[in-house]
């Protein structure tokens, strides 16, 4: 099993227009948490984790990848980065092959910056390009130019480090042209792997309520699934293959950790809101807790028994799922209390397990291993975690689908089409029906 570190960094300049993340200017923080001493927290909540896992028996191995997320991990010096990722290594340890990126907003780095991340080794920079056209870059709020997505992936070529670039698509008044322009500029600037995700608008963002004002339309899907189709035809023919509905990579240039999240590994997510994820740990009775954000790790008594939790996926659970309070304040209250600061877990069952494997098999090109899943129904069943309604998926349920061009079937793998992967809802829904879920 691998074992993934993810850092997130809950700071931008200002908030784009479009965005709901767990990021905070500093008129949103006030004078209560300041981004000077980020670092530090960070790297104690690292010790708090390592604690807790030490007392409930986990021993992960080497991190295969260490990944910086925002908000924008490039607000911060790069020393900063660089104390967190050497954290990271004496506190875990970093696998000599590991992959370790960070997310960057263009704005913020220069060849010095980039040249010093390589040295404290980061292997990858993900930039924020989301566009290459000024009045959809302006829509979106973004502060960049795409002068500095440009020179910041050459600054990353010229210290050694791999980049990926973000694109969204399908932002007010952008039109096919735009979209295409952006494509294309994404493809020339010579990455090996390109993200491109569809705008999705939450009625409170800023944008959320420009669009129910009428001042700006709303995003058409239409629109959306035509966009879609051009970007996966020219990353296709630019040598980039989708390897997850929403990313293209070069052969063996697919983000790892990523593809960790999909494949279910451990994860040990620090920094307000983050999540983390543990397959071999089960909870009882320790659900959210998001109004009262006390810490609510798996509490750990005296002498460290008797405190509900167990190894190995008992209680019909397959592992569990906590979260960091998102403030950045009470965050940092629940680390000087010595606590870890999570305000909720849950213990992940059968069938939701069961769900997760489903759902992301559709979304990723290796496909939805159906030997796999009706072992795990087979095996739930005979234990009595999943109940007699839960049926086995049988390959020939997807064989309307294939005439419909929404799969293939290649041996016992369901792999979505480009036109299944623009349908990827409605196919889960059919499968979640088809076993009972
Ligand atoms: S830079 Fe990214 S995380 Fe920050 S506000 Fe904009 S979209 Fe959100």
């Amino acid at each position: 099993m691998e074992f993934e570190v993810y850092i997130h960094v809950p700071f931008c300049l200002r908030r784009c227009g479009y965005c709901d993340f767990n990021t905070y200017t500093a008129t949103d923080l006030g004078g209560g948490a300041s981004r000077a001493n980020y670092a530090n927290m960070v790297i104690r909540e690292m010790a708090l984790v390592r604690d807790w896992q030490r007392v409930h028996g986990i021993e992960e191995p080497a991190a295969s990848t260490v990944f910086f997320g925002g908000g924008t991990p490039t607000i911060l010096p790069a020393d900063d980065l660089a104390a967190m990722l050497d954290a990271v290594r004496s506190t875990w340890g970093i696998a000599p092959d590991a992959e370790i990126t960070t997310e960057a907003n263009p704005d913020t780095v220069n060849e010095y910056y980039i040249g010093k991340l390589a040295e404290a080794g980061f292997t990858r920079i993900s930039f924020g390009m989301q566009s290459a056209v000024p009045h959809v870059l302006r829509t979106l709020d973004r502060t960049h130019t795409p002068a500095n997505v440009e020179a910041g992936v050459a600054a990353a070529a010229k210290a050694g480090l791999r980049s990926s670039v973000d694109l969204i698509y399908g932002a007010p008044g952008e039109s096919l042209d735009d979209w295409r322009t952006s494509v294309e500029t994404a493809i020339g600037l010579g990455v090996n792997h390109i993200s491109a995700y569809a705008l999705t608008v939450e009625p409170t963002t800023k944008m959320g309520r420009q669009i129910k004002a009428g001042i700006l339309p709303k995003p058409n899907d239409d629109d959306e699934a035509a966009k879609y189709e051009i970007a996966d035809e020219a990353f296709s023919a630019a040598g980039l293959s989708w390897y997850e509905v929403s990313n293209w990579a070069r052969p063996g240039c697919e983000s790892r950790h990523n593809l960790g999240y999909w494949r279910n590994v451990d994860w040990a997510g620090l920094g307000p809101g983050a999540h983390s994820h543990y397959n071999a740990v089960a909870e009882e009775g320790n659900g959210d807790d998001a109004d009262h954000p006390q810490s609510a790790a798996p509490t750990v008594p005296a002498g460290g028994g008797g405190d509900g939790l167990s190894r190995g996926g008992d209680h019909g659970t397959h592992g569990l799922r906590g979260w960091d309070i998102a403030h950045p304040r009470l965050w940092g209250a629940a680390i000087n209390e010595g606590r870890v600061p999570w305000s909720g877990s849950e213990s992940i069952t059968a069938e939701e397990n069961l769900e997760e494997i489903i759902m992301l098999g559709l979304r990723i090109r290796e496909g939805l291993d159906l030997d796999r899943v009706n072992r795990l129904i087979r095996d739930g069943r005979e234990a009595g975690t999943l109940g007699p309604s839960i049926t086995a998926l049988d390959r020939t349920r997807f064989e309307p689908l294939v005439d419909e061009g929404l799969v293939t079937l290649d041996g016992d793998r369901v792999v979505p089409t480009r036109a299944g992967r623009l349908l990827n809802d409605t196919i889960i829904e059919r499968c979640f029906a088809w076993c009972g879920l």
